[in-house]
């Protein structure tokens, strides 16, 4: 039997399938895509919705065609039809997402939802390597997050020796230190998970903490990855030594002692959120009570019947400051901006068994789930982002499309306030939405209501050992105090000492750290076989950050092989391929919402430059990361 499934548990499952990705699965199942005709498209942009907006006659004729279709399946042989054409699967990504893909998508969407075989971005050698030249290859790895791990599975696949060195005393990076209240993914998890490692387990559509950590574990556990890892490990420099075209990495230990490593090549995978950005606020430091970051959560303290203030309403404040509300006599945020915030659906939702079921055991539907997610998650909503040149309300919004999405927004945030005109003023920004990162409303709103919680929007004057005194000299008595004010995400490599050919220092190249730039985000002039994930410019701010993970991977293992096969011992990117992507790059910027000139965010260096983000749609960075081409180096 092909399915573990009698006809009742199959029709039950089927009741909670999102239709516009079993369909397309059905006709890979079957081949026969003259199914496709027999039905509407969705409509567009329906990511989260299960019925696609299908009229209930031809949600039950899906249904009833999935079912008998699935029964012959669990009942015949295991044989799968060929492949569907290229020109199948584009018709088929039509329909799915209810509208025209552009035709260069569909060999990204073939990769990315995995929907011919499961691990298309496996790593290959093109030409057999020499096995000596492969035998005294070593890459160091810092940082064992997403990306760490994403890059340490291909290494594993090229048979190339490494070694990650990681600060923590576990893997995990984000999902590992962050641990307050409510914390969840806002990117929809079977797309924000790696390509190559589809989890039909999740218990949420935006699951919570613990179950990443879980994930990123266990697929470093089946990858043979742990065992690689040095834990407590942190990276505090590293130097290229031209002659032997190596690098010398120096680690520290917890216990303070040092070791050097040596390297071929070294990848920084030190996440863009990991170093805590404490505010420099007069008298921080002679608060009594608790006082911690958000990103170093003291679990131990008591929070019940406490008068406790949050400084900081970014995208961790929304997440545990509804949670925080529930128990405490007297919670206080102390707003500097407000954030645009929207309601979905599926935020908290949890997965019923049934949609697991089918994710694990019908083949296909788990690609083409990811799919819908993917584009309409990512590049669809992109034009969003784009400034219209033309438009006429550029105080408030910088197009039509971006101007609905305010309109809504504001609606919502208005009913959530139960209208009171003073919430209101302090709730809605003065910049446009998605300026700054968009949040999902975690009860949010609602919570600004509560009797034991107050909004302050007056700025903070001090810190004294008891209160925080605002600038109107207000003083707000306080047991707890809890700083979610974010981290150093404009500081890349930081506060390692990397220093290149000619003793080059990275953060001196960069303006004293603070005007950051790399080729693709991945790769520096002077810095040989040296490669950043989440580098500069490469925080997507639609889609998901382990697609950008998994290209950079992929460039950087095209870099590595094109090293090894050849014998060659260093890449160093060319300074006019540097520059000039760079000014391109600061080009597209001037186009985006982010430079609208209401938008102050961690995105900009203090000359207003972008610094954090990617102008490019996640095609266009796909495609410039899928090949590196060697004439874009200098090759030794
Ligand atoms: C609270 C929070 C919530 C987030 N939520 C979302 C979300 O909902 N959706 C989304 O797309 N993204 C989210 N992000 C962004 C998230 O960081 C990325 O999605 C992703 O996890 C980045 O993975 P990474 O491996 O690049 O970096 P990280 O996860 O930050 O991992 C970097 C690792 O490098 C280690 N490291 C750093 N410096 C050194 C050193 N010198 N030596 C040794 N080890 C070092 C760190 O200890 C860490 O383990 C969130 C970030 C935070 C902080």
């Amino acid at each position: 039997m092909n399915l573990p499934a009698d006809d009742a548990t199959l029709a039950e499952a089927l009741e909670s399938a999102n239709l516009p990705a079993l369909l397309p699965a059905i006709v890979q199942l079957t081949g026969d895509a003259s199914l496709l005709q027999r039905f509407p498209a969705p409509s567009p942009g329906m990511m989260g919705a299960v019925d696609g907006n299908f009229s209930p006659e031809d949600q039950a004729a899906i249904r009833a065609l999935a079912f008998e279709v699935l029964k012959t399946y669990r009942d015949g042989d295991a044989n799968l039809p060929p492949l569907p054409s290229k020109e199948q699967l584009h018709e088929m990504m039509n329909w799915c997402a209810g509208e025209a893909l552009p035709p260069e998508y569909v060999p990204l969407a073939i990769e990315e939802a995995a929907l011919e075989e499961p691990d298309p971005r496996r790593f290959e050698w093109e030409q057999r390597p020499d096995p000596a030249v492969l035998r005294d290859f070593h890459v160091v790895i810092i940082g064992a997050g997403f990306g760490g791990v994403c890059a340490a599975v291909r290494l594993e696949q090229a048979g190339i020796a490494y070694t990650i060195c990681e600060k923590n005393d576990s893997v995990g990076g984000t999902w590992y230190e962050n641990s307050y209240p409510d914390l969840r993914v806002d990117v929809p998890n079977h797309f924000y998970s790696y390509s190559f490692e589809p989890n039909p387990d999740w218990s949420n559509y935006f699951s919570r903490r613990d179950e990443l950590e879980a994930y990123i574990g266990a697929c470093a556990r089946k990858h043979g990855i742990l065992e690689r890892v040095r834990l407590g490990t942190e990276v505090v420099e590293a130097t290229y030594d031209e002659p032997s075209a190596q690098w010398r990495v120096r680690i520290r230990g917890e216990d303070g002692s040092e070791e050097v490593l040596t390297a071929n090549a070294v990848i920084s995978a030190v996440g863009m959120l990991n170093r805590p950005q404490f505010p420099s606020i007069d008298g921080v430091d002679s608060f009594e009570g608790p006082c911690f970051h958000s990103s170093r959560w003291q679990h131990d303290v008591e929070f019940e019947g406490k008068r406790v203030g949050v400084i900081g309403t970014g995208a961790s404040a929304m997440q545990f400051v509804p949670r925080l509300a529930e128990n405490v006599s007297k919670l206080t945020v102390f707003q500097r901006a407000a954030h645009w915030a929207t309601f979905n659906a599926s935020y908290r939702a949890t997965i019923s068994d049934e949609f697991k079921w089918l994710l694990r055991h019908v083949p296909y539907y788990h690609g083409w789930y990811r799919f819908l997610l993917f584009w309409a998650g990512s590049d669809r909503v992109f034009p969003v982002f784009r400034i219209d040149p033309d438009w006429e309300h550029p105080d408030r919004s910088i197009g039509m499309a971006n101007d609905m999405f305010r309109t809504a927004a504001i609606t919502y945030i208005k009913a959530q306030l139960a209208n009171d005109p003073e919430l209101i003023d302090k709730c809605i920004p003065d910049y446009p939405p998605l300026g700054k990162r968009p949040l999902l409303d975690n009860g949010w709103y609602k919570t600004l209501t509560r009797d034991n919680v107050e909004l302050v929007t007056d700025g903070i004057r001090e810190v004294t050992p008891d209160a925080v005194i605002t600038a109107d000299g207000t003083k707000h008595p306080l047991d707890v105090l809890v700083l979610a004010t974010g981290f150093h995400a404009g500081k890349f490599l930081w506060p390692m000492q990397i220093i290149g050919r000619g003793g080059v220092v990275l953060q001196d190249r960069w303006e004293g750290g603070e005007n950051p730039r790399a080729y693709l985000g991945i790769t520096m002039p002077d810095f040989p076989n040296l490669f950043c994930m989440y580098g500069p410019n490469t925080n997507p701010v639609v889609g998901s950050v382990i697609f950008m993970l998994e290209c950079q991977t992929n460039y950087i293992m095209g870099c590595l092989r094109a090293l090894i096969e050849n014998g060659h011992r260093s890449l160093e990117c060319r300074e006019g391929v540097h520059d000039e992507y760079n000014e391109r790059l600061d080009a597209e910027m001037e186009k985006m919402v982010w430079r609208h000139p209401n938008v102050r965010s961690y995105y900009n260096n203090s000359a207003g430059r972008v610094i954090t983000n990617v102008p490019w749609t996640m095609y266009a960075y796909w495609n410039m990361t899928r090949t590196p081409d060697l004439a874009e180096f200098h090759v030794r």
